[in-house]
């Protein structure tokens, strides 16, 4: 007979972790399922400057692995697996995963958001040839060469910074010409000499396909229609995320985007009713702030709803 967990975390980002560390000291010996993107996005990142009690600022990957051992510290349990079926209306609730079947009285969901591409084949193609979306995993590879880094936010404005340390140009390309970004970081682009910014400009194919590598990108003016080509040998999206919710369609509320709606931050919903022990934390269910220190407080108010919740079960 399967063993029944008394809560498992979807998800090893700043959210899932700090749920564990939570879930861990409240000696529930969490189960913390990790899928492709171990670490979330901060992993991916490179300085954060805003997470509180870092003066200094902290690299993103030892800000995950300190918390890591924070959790594991209090109980918690790690294990690679993909989600593939969840019964959320089961008791206890049945999760089908890659590494078998999983029983637990409670979940949090908390598996962030991947990264949005173009959409186009020509970018299709040359992912992992010249095109990719994630500037610290790739940006080692662009050594003296012209690159571009496409987004209005501050991830696209974060990517073009860092990757200045490697490129002999970036050419930052937004399609309008207002930017979501934050000012502080829009005035280091612009001061940036390496960075060139280029406004109303949407990437129409990149160029390469053949070659096998990237070796341009066909522009278009977004307002006049006119198109151009720029010579450049890398192409980084910085353009979003898309949240991670898809595998419970049909059993809880999403959004119009694929965020899960929640009640009080956290508690999840089928038809506007909280589903018993389920819950979810981070970027899954944050379309408006997603900041590493408000998944970090919303898997930390999942965990303490976790507790409620099986204190009232008697458990
Ligand atoms: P975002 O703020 O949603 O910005 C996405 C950008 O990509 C927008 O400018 C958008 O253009 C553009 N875009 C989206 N789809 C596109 C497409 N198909 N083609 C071309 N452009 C497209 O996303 P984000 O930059 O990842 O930031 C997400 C959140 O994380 C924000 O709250 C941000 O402040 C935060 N963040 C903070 C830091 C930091 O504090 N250091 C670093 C990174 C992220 P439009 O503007 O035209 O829609």
């Amino acid at each position: 007979m399967n063993e029944i967990r008394e809560t498992v975390i979807l998800g090893s980002g700043c959210s899932g972790l700090t749920a564990a560390i939570y879930t861990g000291r409240a000696g529930l010996k969490p189960l913390v399922l990790e899928g492709h993107e171990p670490g979330g996005q901060l992993s991916m990142t490179t300085l954060v400057e805003n997470f509180p009690g870092w003066p200094e600022g902290i690299q993103g990957p030892e800000l995950i692995s300190n918390m890591k051992q924070q959790a594991a510290k209090f109980g918690a349990e790690f294990k690679t697996a993909h989600l593939h079926n969840a019964d959320l209306s089961s008791n206890p609730i049945k999760l089908e995963t890659s590494a078998g079947e999983i029983l637990t009285r409670t979940l949090i969901i908390a598996s962030g958001a991947s990264a949005r591409w173009l959409g186009l084949e020509s970018e299709k193609a040359l992912v992992g040839h010249g095109v990719s979306s994630c500037a610290t995993c790739d940006g080692f590879f662009f050594r003296d060469q012209e690159i571009a880094v496409v987004g209005g936010g501050d991830s696209a404005m974060e990517e073009a910074l860092f990757l200045t340390r490697f490129a002999s140009k970036v050419t930052l390309l937004h399609r309008r010409d207002a930017f979501r970004a934050s000012k502080i970081m829009i005035d280091r682009v612009h001061e940036h000499p390496k960075i060139e910014v280029r406004t109303n400009t949407a990437v129409d194919e990149v160029l390469g396909v053949e070659e096998k590598s990237v070796k341009g990108l066909k522009l278009k003016d977004t307002k006049t229609g006119a198109t151009c080509e720029i010579p450049v040998s890398g192409l980084f999206l910085g353009i979003g995320h898309n949240p991670n919710a898809t595998m419970f369609a049909g059993q809880m509320d999403l959004d119009e985007d694929g965020y899960i709606k929640t009640q009080g931050n956290v508690i999840c919903t089928h038809n506007g009713t909280p589903i018993p022990g389920v819950f979810a934390s981070g970027d899954v269910q944050d379309r408006r702030y997603r900041q590493a220190i408000t998944a970090a407080g919303t898997g930390c108010m999942a965990a303490l709803e976790v507790e409620k919740y099986l204190e009232s079960l008697g458990h």
